[in-house]
């Protein structure tokens, strides 16, 4: 019997082509299905619970549950950068029992000393036993004197720290390294990659109120974050709800604000935050900097150096670096709260 031939515009089309033909269709469609029916598969998944003094909190859109690898990472940051571990690589180069930095370490130094550099000193992850005079003082009710003050001073600064390669040297065998004001936003890139990594596209991931999001949310949407409305009057006040809504996508977001850690002495608030540059903690009306830049960490430290440069000085540094965007809420002159934010950012002050 003679052989069935199919025919294309060009011919005739020969019976392998015809076979391969086929199978291609069929890997297809079995491909199509296998990837339908594994996105059917994804759901949300929710990790919590506590780091660093604070809470982590993230969602993430999954197949598997990554919570245990989650946890896993912010253990690594633990053990590398955070102050209330003594056996932290970063406590035992405070301690002088290595100069060794490992990669975290250095990978965070790295960046502290580049924000120094660019907001001359007013970030600083040195300014750790002047941030603790002023808090004991407190406590204790009195000031550090200025003896005392420039006395701390004298150990005191990025300039002097170096790193070189994963070497670091101190100026001064009493120097603390705190990176308090970088890591909460450096565990939450952490936490990033490792999803990334693991092919998550849809995830909110917060560690103490830093925040970093990719994709969507549960309901397909963008995400979009409440900042919290800081308030001026007495210590120990909470904020008192949400002052704007950012559109957040994509986008990784820090927050720092002098109404969450202030001291009031004789009627006067005064800032935990302290200026590196004279000492002494910061006095202006700025209340709270959200800063959104390509990496959570490096909104953390700038959130952190707006906070100690004030309203001012940080418009002119967010002129500067187009790459930096931010909302800053301070007191105007009759106690009412003013925000101001960069104009290439759409926040919704009023739908809530
Ligand atoms: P954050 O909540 O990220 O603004 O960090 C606050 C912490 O940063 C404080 O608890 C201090 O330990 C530390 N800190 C205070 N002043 C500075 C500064 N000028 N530069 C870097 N860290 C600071
Ligand atoms: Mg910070």
């Amino acid at each position: 019997m003679a052989k069935e031939k199919t025919f294309s515009a060009f011919g005739p089309v020969p019976q392998w082509t015809r076979k391969w033909g086929m199978l291609f269709l069929i890997l297809l469609v079995v491909g199509t299905g296998f990837v339908l029916w594994r996105n059917g598969q994804k759901q949300w998944h929710t990790a919590s619970g506590p780091i660093f003094g604070t809470e982590y909190n993230v969602k993430y859109l999954a197949h598997e549950n990554l919570d245990k690898d989650l946890l896993g990472e912010l253990q690594r940051v633990d053990n590398s950068l955070s102050m209330f571990n003594q056996n932290s690589n970063l406590s035992k180069i405070n301690k002088g029992l290595t100069c060794e930095a490992d990669e975290l370490v250095v990978e965070v130094l790295t960046l502290a000393q580049q924000v120094s550099g660019a907001t001359a000193g007013a970030f600083d992850v040195t300014v750790g036993p002047l941030v603790n005079a002023w808090g004991f003082g407190f406590k204790q009710g009195t000031m550090p004197t200025d003896a005392q003050v420039d006395s701390l001073r004298a150990f005191v600064g990025a300039d002097k720290l170096k790193l070189t390669g994963n070497k670091v040297a101190r100026a001064d065998k009493r120097m603390v390294i705190d990176c308090g004001a970088i890591a909460k936003g450096y565990a939450v890139d952490r936490l990033a990659g490792l999803l990334r990594a693991r092919g998550v596209e849809h995830f909110m991931i917060e560690v103490g109120g830093e925040i970093r999001t990719h994709g969507k949310n549960s309901e397909d949407k963008d995400w979009s974050i409440g900042i919290q409305r800081p308030t001026s009057s007495g210590a120990g006040s909470e904020s008192q709800g949400i002052e704007a809504i950012m559109p957040c996508s994509n986008k990784a977001m820090a927050t720092s604000g002098n109404y969450r850690n202030f001291y009031v002495k004789d009627g006067k608030r005064y800032a935990h935050t302290i200026d590196p540059r004279t000492g002494r903690p910061v006095e202006h009306s700025l209340l709270s900097a959200t800063v959104l830049a390509p990496t959570c960490a490096e909104a953390d430290a700038y959130a952190t150096a707006f906070m100690v440069m004030g309203e001012e000085e940080a418009k002119k540094l967010l002129s500067a670096q187009p790459q930096l965007q931010a909302v800053l809420i301070s007191e105007g002159k009759d106690g009412t709260l003013v925000t101001w934010h960069t104009p290439t950012l759409y926040v919704d002050k009023n739908s809530h």
